[in-house]
């Protein structure tokens, strides 16, 4: 079958790989329609995620016709049309039931190697799904493939953070990085009620869609987002910061923008990044600091529901249709930010 595999620093390749099997019971095997290309995935190719073995499958957002099924497995039957979570977990341990899936001892994610759990990813035409009736939702009647794939990352992502970040009606929030899960953050910020978002970026177009969503566009290359944010917010700043972007400049942003004992909410996986903040800073302001990874379990019914009653439109972030053999290029044409979400179309 067809795949898309990490070969270390910026080489994704399309490769011809075996086929998954059934290993255990729980599992399914999902014919893949639909996969997505995630932010976080350039950190795999950046080099940036330690233990991905070469040749490791990648991908963690997709969608698809459920193949095969163990013995065990009770909620969904070959055939269904699903959407996966991009990591596992067991559903019914202590952890589970608190809601602390990360901390399950079967948590493991797509296609982020050994570290992450040794799982194989989802851009691929085939995919083994561990603990099936938990990692796979069947996806509602009448609804595509597109308006749901995100529900597993970056839209449950957007939410949690919404959710952690205890943001309340009359707030006034800002995004930081008008990529794709700034842009969900931004299309959710109305169901929490904010009175006001701010999105600031340093590429046009991207603000532009941030703007379009009703969030108050920025450009960091010509405008203070911090000037700006006192004058709209009569001095007061933000109660919520989003950094969605993952890097040293947008984490100095994202920083100087909450107000005394306001939350910064750490979006954008900074892998390697210091934070631009002394202890003594953070002490002074009192921010909280919330790192947030995004918890589909918790919130892709809900996410479900209000996708099929048109509140949210997550398909409307994405800008490429590519099939998966153009994957490599995708890849590239997505860290030189000429695309700017993209599916890959694996299989109708
Ligand atoms: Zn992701
Ligand atoms: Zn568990």
């Amino acid at each position: 079958m067809l795949a898309v595999t990490s070969h270390g620093l910026k080489d994704m390749r399309v490769e011809d790989v075996p086929r998954p099997g059934l290993e255990q019971s729980t599992d399914a095997i999902v014919r893949v329609t639909t996969a997505a290309l995630c932010g976080s995935d350039m950190h795999i190719y950046h080099g940036k995620v330690p233990a991905v073995p070469d040749g490791w499958v990648v991908g963690h957002e997709f969608c698809g016709v459920v193949e095969d099924v163990g013995d065990a497995v009770t909620g969904i039957k070959p055939g269904d049309r699903v959407v996966a979570a991009m990591y596992t977990a067991c559903g019914h341990c202590a952890a589970c039931v608190a809601g602390d899936h990360r901390r399950c001892k079967s948590f493991a994610m797509f296609g982020f190697g050994e570290a992450w759990g040794g799982l194989q990813g989802g851009q691929a035409e085939y995919v083994r799904v561990p603990l099936a009736d938990m990692t796979l939702r069947a996806i509602p009647e009448g609804l595509s493939d597109e308006s749901t794939i995100f529900t597993g990352d970056i839209l449950a992502t957007a939410f949690t953070a919404l959710r952690q970040a205890a943001v309340r009606e009359g707030d006034f929030i800002a995004i930081v990085g008008a990529g794709p899960v700034g842009q969900l953050i931004a299309m959710c910020a109305p169901l929490f009620g904010v009175a006001r978002a701010f999105i600031i970026d340093i590429v046009p177009e991207r603000l532009a869609e941030g703007a379009a969503l009703g969030a108050v566009p920025i450009d960091s290359r010509t405008e203070s987002p911090r000037k700006i944010i006192k004058e709209q917010t009569g001095g007061e700043m933000c109660d919520a910061v989003f950094e969605a972007v993952g890097n040293a400049p947008a984490l100095q942003t994202a920083f100087s923008l909450p107000r005394p004992n306001g939350v910064v909410a750490l979006v954008g996986m900074p892998l390697g990044e210091d934070f631009p903040l002394s202890a003594g800073d953070a002490w002074l302001r009192n921010t909280k600091i919330v790192p947030v990874l995004g918890a589909p379990f918790a919130h892709r019914d809900e996410l479900l529901r209000l996708i099929a009653a048109g509140k949210i439109d997550a398909a409307g972030i994405i800008t490429d249709r590519i099939p998966l053999a153009g994957a490599t290029e995708a890849y590239r044409a997505f860290d030189d930010k000429e695309v700017q979400k993209v599916v890959f179309e694996v299989s109708k």
